[in-house]
């Protein structure tokens, strides 16, 4: 997802919101890891919503296929206990034509069978249920003070309305079938199969997505909409989908889309879904990347296209989050700074280099003052809920290591390597290893050095340098220190010299110890040297003038 730009104060907003969400005696359980007992294959969703109420009627098939010896099964599901006015009451559990005996804790249901499961059985089950979902399906009225409802479920708040296997590492097909007034339109994810007008005041719209995903991206959402068909691409659908009353701005800002989506095939490979749909929402997040309906706050519609690059780190998801789920969420980087990157990418191709480095620059100075303060890495394993990743370590941060990864083993191998890391994890799970062995392979090197000082050390590189000419020699000497705690970073560093002219010569060297010194030929005296002059590493730097600078 996109909570906007991240602004230094905004960091220090969300970690103070972090710091809420872990004290709150209502928080949501920090699964960070999960021992399955089952893999569900199949979720089917009946959804009745009646006008202006809070209240839903719906039923639940869950498919699944046992993966240890069960005779009970959890699902996680909010209930409401007898004096809440939020939650989900349990009408009915069946299984093979024969209601069920089950059990209820607040935020699981537990289903109790007759036999044994073995692992490899398949079992169905179907739950009846009702009531005011405290959070996940999102119910109230937008800016315009129209009734809607919009599932937001990342990071596991599906469970607030429906009853699932609530982890990214469980990912299934979905069809969702949902009653609701006629004056309004439901978009969901995959393709639309059904929609039947009830004559009773009700339409019946069925969606079904027959590509699994987590349910972090399973949603619907309900509301007045206009919408519009762009053209396709590869053969996608693309459509945009606003609320009436702006919408000559909501289809303006919207109209990227296939662009971003014809770039990012040509990099990456098919687009994952039966079609995309880009939706005006209440969602909480600046954009939510809803497999195949994108979900974005309702405020950025300005039809100034100013939203351009949340598109493109949204769509950038499809792939990397959606497609290709992270494991677990210690892995969110896969997700959050692989969609920033491919942002990046596309500001480059849309906007050109500038755009780029300016995106980097700020960047660099956000990381570098949000490390000076919490001394995390990429891949965290001690955060306590998944909306603590929500940080420049795993935005920004990751996302530079990927630009840095991409000048280390150049362009072509790095697109390959992204493009194999796809194909082999497509509609499957990955982790940082699984990526990190990809990229060894295509790029035929070890990697091990590169991912463990930037993934998994909490600090950056601190460089204090020097520069001296030599003029008998003809050599330009530099002095470089690693100030940072514990070990050396390997660096390939780039090193510009201006001559008077204003001509500049490049050299590269390749930092491995704490103190190093070089030599190299230059046949000028320079009038300016720079470390790292566009900026590739991520680090910070102090150029030391001594007084000894040019030894005469
Ligand atoms: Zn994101």
């Amino acid at each position: 997802m996109r909570l906007f730009r991240l602004s230094y104060i905004r960091v220090l907003f969300l970690l103070m919101i972090g710091l809420w969400i872990c004290n709150s005696g209502n928080a949501h359980p920090a699964t960070l890891s999960r021992d399955s007992l089952i893999d569900v294959l199949h979720y089917q969703f009946w959804i009745s919503l009646k006008d202006s109420s809070a209240e839903i009627q719906a039923e639940a098939r869950i498919r699944f296929i046992v993966r240890k010896p069960i005779q009970a099964c959890p699902l996680d599901f909010d209930i409401a206990s007898t004096t809440d006015a939020t939650g989900m009451h349990v009408d009915e559990v069946r299984y093979q034509q024969e209601t069920l005996s089950y059990t209820t804790s607040p935020a699981q249901i537990e289903l109790h069978f007759p036999r044994l499961l073995s692992p490899g059985d398949t079992a169905e089950v179907t739950i009846r249920y009702h009531g005011r979902p405290a959070d996940g399906l999102i119910i109230g009225k937008n800016m315009f003070g129209e009734h809607t409802y919009f599932g937001d479920n990342w990071p596991a708040r599906a469970h607030d309305w429906l009853p699932v296997h609530d982890h990214p590492s469980d990912k299934a097909t979905v069809d969702f079938f949902v009653e609701a007034p006629c004056h309004d339109q439901v978009i969901a994810n995959g393709r639309l199969m059904e929609r039947t007008n009830l004559r009773n005041g009700y339409m019946l719209t069925h969606w079904r997505e027959s590509v699994p995903i987590p349910t972090k991206v399973m949603v619907i959402g309900v509301a007045p909409f206009a919408v519009q068909y762009l053209q396709p691409v590869n053969s996608v659908p693309i459509e945009s989908w606003v609320y009436p009353e702006n919408k000559s701005q909501g289809f303006l800002d919207f109209s990227v889309a296939p662009a971003i989506v014809k770039y990012f095939d040509s990099l990456l490979g098919p687009f994952p879904y039966e079609k995309l749909a880009n939706v005006q929402s209440t969602t909480r997040y600046g954009g939510m990347e809803n497999a195949s309906c994108i979900f974005y706050d309702e405020r950025l519609i300005s039809g100034k296209q100013q939203i351009t690059l949340t598109l493109a780190h949204e769509i950038g998801h499809q792939w990397f989050g959606d497609c290709v789920t992270e494991t677990d969420w210690p892995h969110i980087w896969l997700s959050e700074a692989f969609a920033t990157f491919m942002s990046e990418a596309f500001a480059e191709h849309a906007f050109g280099k500038d755009s780029l480095l300016h995106i980097l620059a700020h960047d660099r100075k956000l990381i570098l003052h949000y490390d000076s303060l919490h001394q995390t890495p990429v891949i965290n394993y001690h955060a306590r809920n998944p909306e603590q990743l929500l940080n420049p370590d795993s935005y920004q941060k990751g996302a530079y290591v990927l630009q840095m990864l991409k000048n280390m083993i150049g362009d072509s191998l790095f697109w390959k390597g992204m493009r194999t890391y796809v194909q082999h994890y497509r509609n499957q799970n990955a982790s940082t290893e699984d990526f990190i062995h990809i990229m060894e392979q295509v790029s035929h090197r070890s990697l091990e050095v590169f991912f463990r000082q930037w993934l998994y050390r909490a600090v950056n590189p601190v460089l204090s340098w020097y520069w001296k000419y030599d003029t008998i020699q003809k050599t330009l000497m530099l002095h470089i220190t690693q100030l940072q705690p514990g070990e050396a970073f390997e660096l390939p560093v780039e090193i510009q010299a201006w001559d008077q002219k204003g001509d500049s010569h490049l050299f590269s060297i390749h930092l491995h110890q704490k103190q190093q010194d070089f030599t190299m030929p230059c046949k000028f005296l320079p009038r300016r040297v720079s470390l790292d002059p566009t900026g590739k590493i991520l680090m910070e730097q102090f150029e030391q003038t001594p007084a000894d600078k040019h030894k005469q």
